[in-house]
C-alpha cells in the first residue's frame, strides 16, 4: 500500500516537473519571440527552442495560406525537425480537412494519434513525399496535432511526432495549444510588420521601391562597389512631355502610364537590378556591375521599348509617339573628381546627363561622361 502511494507520488511529481518545464520555455518562448518581426527569423528561433529546450526533436511546422487564384486556403511547410527525408516534404501542400494537419486546420481542434498502428480513420498525408509515400514508420508511434489560433482562426498547425506509442499525455494537449497560440500570435504580428515595411518601401502608384528606398539601395551599391572594386551604373529616367499627357488625357490616364512605364522598365531587368520611382514623372533604375558600354546598351533598349509601346494617347504626343529620356552616371569614375563622391553626387551627375538628353532632343540615353 505503502508503496503504491510512494509511486503515485512519483508520477504525479515527474508530471508536475514536465509541466513546469513547459510552462518555463513558453516564458522563455514568449521572451524571445516578442522582439521578432520577421516570420523567417520566428520559425528559425522556434525550431531549436523546441528541439533543444523542449527536447521534443520530430515535428512539423505548417502555415495555413490563401491561395490567390482560386481563394481556397492549404497548408505549407514551413519547418521540419527530426524528419526523415525532410527534403521530400518540403514542397507539401495539404488541403484542408486533408490528413491529420488538415483537419486540424479545418476544424481548430488538436488531434492525439496514440498508436498509429491502431489508427485508421485518418491518414498520414502530413507526413507523406510528394508521391504519397509517408517518410515515417507508421507502424509505431504518435502524433500530436495542434493549431496555431490566433483570434479563433487557424494561422497554422504544428504536427508533433514520436516514434514511441502513447508519447503524448494528456495534459500535453493543453501545454503545446499554448506553445502553437503564443507562436500564432507572434507570426501574425510578424507578418503585419513585415507588410507595414513593405508599404513604408514601396511607391503606392507602381509598386515599386520609393525614394527612400531608393536612396538606401544606392548607398549599399556605393559600398558594394567600394569593396569588390566594381563600377555600378546610376540611370535617372523621365517621361518626355508628360505634363502635355496629362493636360490632354487627364490625370488617371497620366497614372495609368506611369504605371505602365514601370511595368515595361522592369521588364528587360535582372534580378540583381533594381527600379525606384524617383517622383513625378521620373524613374530611377540601379545596375551593379555595370560599365558605360553595358549600361548605354540597356538604357537604348529601355528606350525602344517605351517607344513601341501603344499606350492610349501616345500618337498625339509631341514626338509621335510616348517616349523616355535617359541620364546615365558610372559609379565612381564620373564623380572621382567631386569633393564629396557620395549619393547625392551621382544622382546630380545622372540628372546632368538626363537634361543633356532633355535638349538634345529627348527619347534617348546619354553618358554623363559625353557631355
Ligand atoms: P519634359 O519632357 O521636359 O520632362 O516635359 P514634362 O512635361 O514631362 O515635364 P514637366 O516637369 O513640365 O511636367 C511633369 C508632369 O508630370 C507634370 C505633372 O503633373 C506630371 N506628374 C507628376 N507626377 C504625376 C503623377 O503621379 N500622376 C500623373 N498623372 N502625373 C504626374
Ligand atoms: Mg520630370
Ligand atoms: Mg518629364
Amino acid at each position: 500500500m505503502k508503496c503504491s502511494v510512494k509511486a503515485e507520488l512519483e508520477q504525479c511529481n515527474k508530471r508536475l516537473m514536465r509541466q513546469l518545464k513547459i510552462q518555463k520555455i513558453l516564458i522563455e518562448f514568449s521572451n524571445h519571440i516578442s522582439g521578432i518581426f520577421s516570420t523567417r527569423k520566428l520559425i528559425r528561433c522556434f525550431v531549436p527552442l523546441v528541439r533543444d529546450k523542449l527536447g521534443w526533436s520530430n515535428f512539423i511546422v505548417f502555415w495555413l495560406n490563401k491561395s490567390r487564384h482560386n481563394n481556397l486556403e492549404f497548408l505549407s511547410v514551413a519547418a521540419t525537425s527530426g524528419i526523415f527525408h525532410a527534403k521530400k516534404i518540403e514542397k507539401l501542400i495539404i488541403k484542408l480537412n486533408e490528413g491529420i494537419a488538415g483537419k486540424v486546420a479545418k476544424n481548430g481542434i488538436p488531434i492525439l494519434v496514440n498508436n498509429l498502428a491502431k489508427e485508421t480513420s485518418i491518414s498520414l498525408i502530413d507526413f507523406a513525399d510528394n508521391n504519397n509515400t509517408v517518410v515515417i514508420n507508421t507502424n509505431t508511434g504518435s502524433i500530436l496535432s495542434i493549431p496555431m489560433i490566433y483570434r479563433s482562426q487557424v494561422v497554422g498547425v504544428i504536427d508533433f511526432y514520436s516514434p514511441k506509442n502513447e508519447a503524448f499525455k494528456n495534459e500535453d494537449i493543453n501545454l503545446f495549444s499554448l506553445l502553437g497560440s503564443q507562436f500564432a500570435i507572434a507570426k501574425v504580428n510578424a507578418e503585419v510588420f513585415e507588410e507595414i515595411l513593405i508599404l513604408t518601401i514601396s511607391d503606392p502608384l507602381t509598386g515599386v521601391m520609393n525614394r527612400r528606398a531608393m536612396e538606401h539601395q544606392i548607398f549599399n551599391e556605393i559600398i558594394k562597389s567600394k569593396h569588390y572594386l566594381n563600377p555600378f551604373a546610376l540611370l535617372m529616367i523621365d517621361a518626355d512631355h508628360f505634363k502635355n499627357f496629362n493636360d490632354r488625357m487627364g490625370h488617371i490616364m497620366g497614372d495609368i502610364a506611369l504605371k505602365d512605364i514601370s511595368v515595361r522598365l522592369k521588364s528587360l531587368l535582372k534580378r540583381e537590378d533594381s527600379i525606384a520611382r524617383f517622383g513625378g514623372e521620373e524613374f530611377c533604375i540601379m545596375l551593379p556591375k555595370t560599365n558605360e558600354i553595358k549600361a548605354l546598351s540597356v538604357a537604348e533598349k529601355l528606350c525602344s521599348i517605351i517607344r513601341a509601346s501603344k499606350i492610349v494617347g501616345a500618337l498625339s504626343q509631341p514626338l509621335g509617339y510616348f517616349s523616355v529620356s535617359i541620364g546615365i552616371a558610372i559609379y565612381p569614375y564620373d564623380i572621382a573628381l567631386l569633393n564629396n563622391n557620395s549619393l547625392n553626387e551621382l544622382i546630380y551627375v545622372a540628372d546632368a546627363a538626363l537634361y543633356a538628353a532633355k535638349r538634345a532632343g529627348r527619347n534617348r540615353a546619354v553618358l554623363f561622361s559625353k557631355i
